[in-house]
C-alpha cells in the first residue's frame, strides 16, 4: 500500500469504499483490515469478502482491543492467530444466526472445523 498507516486514522466509510478502485486483490485485504481496525467496516468488493468479525454485514462482534490484536497479527503475517480469530468469529456468527431462526433451540454451541480453539473436541 502506498498509503501510510496515518491515513487510516481518519478514513471515512465513503473514502474506504472509493479507494478499493485500482487496488490489487492482496492490497484490498490490507486496505479493508486497516480501515476496519479504525472503525470503518466495509465489505471487500474486490474479493466479496467480509471483515474478520463480519461487522460489515452484521453487528460488530469484537472489541477495539480484539480488532487491534487481529490487525497486528495480520501485519505480522501470523496466520495462526488470524485464522483462529476468524474461525471464532465465524462460529459466533453461525450460532447467532441459528439462535435467530431457531430460538426454540436456545444457545447451541457451534464449532468450526479447523478452529484451533476446538482442537481438544476433535482429538
Ligand atoms: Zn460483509
Amino acid at each position: 500500500m502506498s498509503e501510510s498507516l496515518e491515513h487510516y486514522k481518519t478514513i471515512t466509510a465513503e473514502q474506504a469504499i472509493s479507494e478499493y478502485d485500482g487496488l490489487t486483490d492482496r492490497m484490498s485485504i490490507t486496505h479493508q483490515v486497516l480501515a476496519w481496525n479504525n472503525g470503518v467496516a466495509t465489505h471487500n468488493p474486490i474479493r466479496d469478502e467480509c471483515c474478520p468479525d463480519f461487522s460489515c454485514c452484521g453487528e460488530p462482534m469484537w472489541s477495539d482491543h480484539e480488532r487491534q490484536v487481529f490487525t497486528q497479527a495480520f501485519l505480522d503475517g501470523n496466520d495462526e492467530v488470524t485464522d483462529a480469530m476468524c474461525n471464532g468469529a465465524l462460529s459466533t456468527m453461525v450460532a447467532n444466526a441459528l439462535k435467530k431462526i431457531r430460538p426454540d433451540m436456545g444457545d447451541v454451541p457451534v464449532a468450526i472445523i479447523g478452529d484451533p480453539a476446538n482442537t481438544h473436541e476433535v482429538q
